[in-house]
This record gives C-alpha cells, sequence and structure tokens, in this order.
C-alpha cells in the first residue's frame, strides 16, 4: 500500500494502474476509520483490482461554529487499518494540495441540498460536491462507494454525477452499527460513555417508527410525532431536525408511501448526531 498526499502522484500511480486494466474503486472519508468505513473499503476491494481511499477533512464543508479543528485524526492508525484491508493506495493531501491560492471554483446542487442536513448546515453539501468532484476528477474511479448513513450526500453525489454525465458508479452501502444500534460515526469518539447511552434512542426510535410504517401508519404527521416525543423523552437528546421524504429523491411527501427515507439529526450534549432507516410503505 502507498500513502500518497501529492495529486500528480496519485494521478501518475492511477495512470499506471490504468494501463495494466484494473477497474479503480473509491472510497472518500475524513478519516477516522470505523467499522462503517471499513465496510465501504471491503465492497470497493471485493469489486475492484484496486482500491483508493482518501483522507481529508474537508475545511470547506465546515461552518465556522463547527468542528473542523477538533475533528478527529489519527493518520498512522487509519494507515495500519487501511493496510490491513488490503487498500492499494491511501490519499492524504494537505488542505494547500487541495485547496490552493487563488482556488475559485464551487459546484452547488440545487434543491436536495436544502433540506434535512442542508437546511441546518448552509454550505455544507456546496463543500461536499466540490471536493468529491475534485476527488473524481484527479482519480477517474470505475467505482465509488458512499454510505446510506449519511444518506443526503449519497443522494447529492448521485445527483452530481447523474446531471454531469460522468463516468463513475455510485454504490450506496449499508449503515453499521454498533451492537446496542448506534450508527458508527467518527464523531462518536465525543460521546462520554452517558452520552452514548443515551445516544441509542436515535436508532431504537427509528427502529419503532419504522415498525409503526411497516404496520399501516400512513400519516406522517403521527409518525414524526412519535418520533418527536421519543427522543423528547431523553434528557440529554435536543432534536435539529426529523422528516420523512421520498427514500430516492428526497422530495417532500404528503402521505407515507413507496420507499421513505425516516432521517433526524439530534444533538446528544454537544454532539451532533445523525441517522435514517428506509422503508418501503408500498402504495396506498
Ligand atoms: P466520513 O469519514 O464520516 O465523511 O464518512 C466517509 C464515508 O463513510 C461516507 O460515505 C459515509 O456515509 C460512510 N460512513 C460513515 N459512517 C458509516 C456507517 N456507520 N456505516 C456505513 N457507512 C458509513
Amino acid at each position: 500500500m502507498r500513502t500518497i498526499t501529492s495529486i500528480k502522484d496519485l494521478k501518475n500511480a492511477i495512470k499506471a494502474s490504468k494501463l495494466s486494466g484494473k477497474t479503480v474503486g473509491f472510497v472518500p472519508t475524513m478519516g477516522y476509520l470505523h467499522d462503517g468505513h471499513a465496510s465501504l473499503l471491503k465492497y470497493s476491494i471485493e469489486d475492484n483490482e484496486y482500491t483508493v481511499l482518501s483522507i481529508f477533512v474537508n475545511p470547506i464543508q465546515f461552518s465556522v461554529n463547527e468542528d473542523f479543528s477538533k475533528y478527529p485524526r489519527d493518520i498512522a492508525r487509519d494507515v495500519h487499518i487501511a493496510e490491513g484491508l488490503g487498500v492499494d493506495i491511501i490519499f492524504v493531501p494537505t488542505v494547500e494540495e487541495m485547496y490552493p491560492e487563488g482556488f475559485k471554483t464551487c459546484v452547488e446542487i440545487e434543491q436536495i441540498t436544502n433540506k434535512l442536513c442542508g437546511a441546518t448546515r448552509p454550505g455544507h453539501f456546496k463543500g461536499v460536491a466540490t471536493v468529491v468532484n475534485k476527488l473524481f476528477n484527479i482519480i477517474g474511479p470505475d467505482r465509488a462507494y458512499f454510505g446510506q448513513k449519511d444518506a443526503q450526500q449519497a443522494a447529492v453525489i448521485k445527483q452530481m454525477v447523474k446531471d454531469m454525465n460522468m463516468n463513475v458508479e455510485i454504490i450506496v452501502c449499508p449503515i453499521v452499527r454498533e451492537a446496542d444500534g448506534l450508527a458508527m460515526s467518527s464523531r462518536n469518539v465525543y460521546l462520554s460513555p452517558g452520552e452514548k447511552k443515551a445516544a441509542t434512542i436515535l436508532s431504537e426510535t427509528l427502529f419503532a417508527a419504522g415498525k409503526l410504517i411497516q404496520d399501516g401508519e400512513r400519516d406522517k404527521g403521527k409518525v414524526l410525532g412519535f418520533i418527536t416525543s421519543q427522543i423528547s423523552s431523553e434528557p440529554l437528546a435536543r432534536i435539529e431536525y426529523t422528516d420523512i421524504v421520498n427514500a430516492d429523491t428526497l422530495e417532500d411527501i404528503k402521505v407515507i408511501q413507496g420507499r421513505v427515507l425516516v432521517a433526524l439529526a439530534v444533538k446528544i450534549g454537544n454532539t451532533r448526531l445523525i441517522d435514517n432507516i428506509v422503508t418501503d410503505a408500498g402504495l396506498i
């Protein structure tokens, strides 16, 4: 496995592997790897002859009051994990390498970025789309792997790839959870033991909401009311948003029908956590 920090070296390494006819899988991350990231890497390694992992805490997707500077980082540990999994290249650029002086271009995807996380994190998806666009241009992967954990991010990237006719297949992989249901996240390290316990309210509530839908509840307001009351029963939890939308387009729905995404963002203490489920409500 090679660790590469320059765009030029990465392009050369990939050119060589493409010339030898290898398919390239790509997993973009912000590092501090956990089993959720590992699952994406495993899918890529299984599907492709060559796998590139990027680790870059992308400053332009954080707003000023967010956790960019304290976001957890441990490159040595990440290198060890990636090597053990069989990753071919880790790309770890500096901020200056990705955004040199004079950088002026951003990618903005409209409408689907205005809701859910986009409503409470203005500019976030512009930062995500810009960095992913750059990474796709540098790497030229055949397939790129994203987690359902960040459902809106996956939808935004799919939209960008479709709209911009990009030659990459986007593969969305299932959420990996702790034994107690908590969705794995690099940010879970911020949680105290008490907060970690409290955070199980997110998945418990989502699973119970999914059961309500599976049992026939089609009233969106009722399911959202249930979610709000469940989460509010946890003193450490503060809801940022909860919504039920079309799982593929993220469009608003009036009545629960078809494949729906039940999504939420909740603060446990000072830590913002997101989680979601997709459930098929069939037709009304
Ligand atoms: P991050 O490093 O948090 O930006 O995440 C990098 C990629 O890993 C994104 O595509 C995430 O959706 C995905 N990911 C993060 N957590 C999980 C998880 N618990 N299960 C599956 N994928 C995840």
